[in-house]
């Protein structure tokens, strides 16, 4: 099928861009990557009046290692991202996840911005994002806000990106000392949305005893679903934790829905097993750390 008719913007500055959707208002969109936005045009799931396509807009593709986090622009593709060095060691989940993001050829396209907008309950960096306590940073004309990852994701393909309003950046934060992190999911093929996944986060203090750790699951729930599990580890050494009891926790707290491709008690299977998969791998990253 062919896309509904839409007029189409290229902005060459966010002022421009900004003035495009706020003319266009309900009837807007932005088209980043494409990698989504596209097949749900041409599905005709998506009829927007009004196109506004930010690939011109090269002063978005940044990705910048800040004192608060690694802020990536709303134009830096999925790619960008996993492959830079500086990123890997200053926030390692994001490269742990961007691995996980569809195909290679997906991710040279797709941005990571574009991603938390369209807030999959499938996809993976809205997890990281909940994960770390992170912010996207949204503009419209004459106004910025930030808003906390706890706010931004509001429904299944809904963020709290409003009409007229363009996700410049987003803020992952850093990780504390003797934190690690990783992320497990199990698809039917790589490289497939997964049936269930799970971001986990350890932090130790100087006696290497566990003082903190949750997880952030993934296709179990309308939104990114966060599970403080530290009281359930047991706030011992990560050899003596208590990893089935934090699956428990997990499992109980998920709420996952049948579909096509999986069962919801395969899904809560899912999720308790990678739970605690995924809290032994962040905690030898924690030790190592
Ligand atoms: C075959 C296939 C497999 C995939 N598998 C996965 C997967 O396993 N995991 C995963 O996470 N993703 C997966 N994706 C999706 C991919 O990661 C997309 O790149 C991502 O969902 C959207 O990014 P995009 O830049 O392409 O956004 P677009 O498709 O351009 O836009 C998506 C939505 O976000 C809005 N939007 C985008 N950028 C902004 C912005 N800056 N401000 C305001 N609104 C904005 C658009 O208006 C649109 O509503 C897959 C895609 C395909 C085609």
């Amino acid at each position: 099928m062919k896309p509904p008719p839409f007029d189409y913007h290229a902005p060459r500055s966010v002022g421009e861009a900004l003035d495009a959707l706020d003319a266009a208002g309900e009837h807007g969109k932005v088209l980043a990557g494409g990698q989504s936005l596209i097949p749900m045009l041409n599905m005709r799931l998506a009829a927007p009046g009004c196109l506004v396509d930010i690939n011109r807009l090269t002063e978005l593709a940044t990705v910048d290692v800040e004192p608060g986090g690694v802020r990536v622009g709303a134009l830096a593709r999925h790619a960008q991202v996993e492959r830079s060095g500086r990123v890997a060691a200053a926030q390692p989940l994001l490269r742990q996840a961007l691995r996980l993001v569809a195909h290679p050829v997906i991710r040279n396209r797709g941005t990571v911005v574009g991603s938390l907008v369209h807030a999959d309950p499938a996809a993976e960096l809205p997890a990281v994002l909940t994960l770390l306590g992170g912010s996207v940073r949204l503009a419209r004309r004459g106004a910025t806000r930030d808003v906390p990852a706890a706010d931004f994701f509001t429904g299944p393909l809904e963020s709290a990106a409003g009409p007229g309003e363009l996700a410049v950046s987003a803020l992952f934060p850093l990780l504390s000392p003797r934190s690690g992190t990783a992320f497990r999911e199990v698809a039917r093929r790589h490289g497939d949305y997964a049936l269930a996944g799970i971001a986990a986060l350890i932090s130790l203090d100087d006696d290497l005893r566990i003082t903190g750790a949750r997880v952030a699951c993934v296709s179990v729930g309308p939104v990114p679903v966060l599970v403080d599990v530290t009281d359930a580890c047991g706030h011992r050494p990560p050899a003596s934790a208590d990893w089935a009891a934090a699956a428990r926790a997990v499992q109980e707290r998920i709420e996952p829905e049948a579909d096509i491709h999986a069962t919801a008690h395969y899904r809560r299977h899912l999720a308790g097993v990678l739970t605690q998969q995924a809290l032994r791998d962040a905690a030898r990253e924690a030790l190592d750390a």
